[in-house]
């Protein structure tokens, strides 16, 4: 029982709290740390695949700081996995289960294969604080609607977090790793790289710091704050989240920590976090969320899914609408979006433009560094009114009056749309310096009429939601 244990990572890039480590660490057994860029990886985005990259080297570097190493592999996870173990002579690899649907199909196609090689597959929770389908309505089904799955978990009796481990034991054996620099993992970005850099947070201490900063100050006013655009209100966690940089146990009990001090924001802060555990109970239970209408009647409603010119000024900020466009620009400028401008840019792509939602879901999917497959769904299918639990297709955002609302001063819209500033700062000329030079865009473009107006195009969505449903 000396044989080395295959910890294959997947999107855990930390050491804390991580069931699967804790449990290698603690069979005293050498641990032989791997990442495949997979089959599954290969699909990603631009920006997930070179926030990955940030991940993995600054994982790396904990790795080596506890005497271990992270060995690189690119190729078919299963066939990777098979010659590790026979490099190595492991006869045990182990993971962290991930949940949507081309990781599950990935995964098991894995387990298949080393079980009928003799091998010892065996998979972690840790991704989330409840697995999918330890949560049943009182009928034994999934959940379908938000309200009564917070009401079944919020409380639970949730472990404590585990601790990190001072010491890895190292392989005898160790196998070659593939070189990361020859991965080429941020060549899509061209040169976005360089201006999303600046905003990502990267590892398990930045996040771990990040959340110490939103515990001291910004989560007393959570509940009221987190729709102002321009506010560091929320937490910003989403993106160390997706990397697995912090566990969600964490953030739950800081958070459970801080309600018990009396907090205001904590447990609305709380029930946002529920939201991506609800997102992964949704798309484990129905995984065609990620592709398909979570509601068949909604095939038929006409959304175009022309990726024609109109898309293309959404994608570059160039609508005519301020709060969408400065929206747009802030996804493209740092590789995140605020929760309430997403919702602003879901409902003007399916409504005022009557785009499909996966028009949107694909863009976000290629510009994110927070990207998640099941967040990301359940959001655009939220916004589109197609999804369970969907914000009804006739409310629809106004964006002006939204502006009014959430960005009284225009404080975000000047942030990112330099054609909107007296004196544009640094963030939002940079656009123009960065924008992919095929969109052949520069700073003294005039800022462009509104694509559509948006009464005419308010009475065009509804007229088609009416339309539909006298079909039924
Ligand atoms: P906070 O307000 O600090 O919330 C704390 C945590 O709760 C977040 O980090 C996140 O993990 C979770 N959370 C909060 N709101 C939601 C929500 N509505 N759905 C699911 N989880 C939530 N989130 C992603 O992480 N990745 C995505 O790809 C993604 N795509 C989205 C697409 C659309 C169209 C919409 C409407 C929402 C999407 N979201 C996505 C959810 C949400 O916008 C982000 O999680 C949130 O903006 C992250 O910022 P934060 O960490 O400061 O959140």
């Amino acid at each position: 029982m000396n044989s080395p244990i295959l910890l294959w990572f997947r999107k855990d890039f930390r050491l804390a709290d991580h069931p699967m480590l804790d449990a290698a660490v603690r069979s005293g057994r050498p641990i032989i740390p791997v990442f495949i860029l997979d089959e599954v990886v290969e699909t990603y985005g631009a920006a997930p695949k070179w926030r990955l990259g940030e991940a993995l080297q600054e994982f790396r570097r904990q790795l080596e700081r506890l005497g271990s190493r992270l060995i690189l592999r690119r190729g078919k996870a299963k066939e990777c996995l098979l010659t590790l173990t026979q490099e190595t002579g492991a006869q045990d690899i182990w993971w962290g289960r991930t949940y949507d649907p081309n990781s599950i199909t990935r995964d098991t196609e894995v387990k298949t294969a080393l079980k009928a090689a003799g091998y010892n597959a065996r998979s972690f929770r840790g991704h989330l604080l409840f697995e999918p389908w330890v949560v049943e309505t009182k009928q034994g089904g999934f959940f379908k609607v938000y309200s009564p799955f917070w009401r079944a978990v919020k409380d639970r009796n949730i472990p404590f977090p585990r601790p990190t481990p001072e010491k890895l034991a190292a392989s005898t054996n160790w196998p070659q790793s593939e070189d990361i620099a020859n991965w080429a993992l941020g060549s899509a970005m061209n040169r976005g790289a360089q201006v999303i850099a600046q905003h990502a947070v990267v590892g398990e201490a930045a996040a771990l710091q990040r959340l110490n900063t939103f515990l001291d100050g910004p989560i007393k006013a959570y509940k009221e704050r987190r729709d102002f655009l321009a506010e560091p209100a929320t937490s910003r966690l989403s993106e160390n989240l997706a990397w697995g940089e912090i566990s969600p146990r964490t953030i739950w009990h800081a958070g459970m920590r801080a309600r018990h001090k009396g907090a205001p924001g904590a447990e609305c802060f709380l029930k946002e976090l529920v939201w991506r555990e609800f997102a992964y109970h949704l798309a484990y239970h129905s995984p065609q969320i990620t592709t398909r209408n979570w509601r068949e009647e909604w095939d038929s409603f006409p959304w175009s899914e022309e990726d024609d010119e109109d898309v293309l000024r959404w994608k570059q900020g160039r609508t005519g609408i301020p709060l969408v466009d400065a929206a747009m620009r802030e996804l493209y400028l740092t590789g995140y979006m605020h929760n309430r401008s997403r919702m602003i840019v879901g409902s003007f792509l399916t409504k005022h433009m009557m785009k499909h939602w996966r028009i949107g879901q694909k863009w976000f999917e290629d510009c994110l560094i927070d990207w998640d497959p099941a967040s990301n769904a359940m959001g655009w299918q939220w916004m589109a009114g197609s999804g369970p639990d969907a914000a009804p297709y006739f409310r629809i955002f106004n964006p002006e009056t939204q502006a009014k609302k959430f960005d009284p001063d225009r404080a975000y819209i000047t942030r990112f749309v330099s054609e909107l500033s007296p004196d544009p700062g640094s963030e939002a000329s940079s656009f123009y310096e960065f924008c992919p030079r095929s969109w052949h865009l520069t700073p003294n473009l005039p800022y462009p009429d509104p694509i559509v107006d948006l009464s005419e195009g308010r009475l065009r969505a509804l007229a088609a939601y009416q339309a539909r449903r006298d079909q039924k």
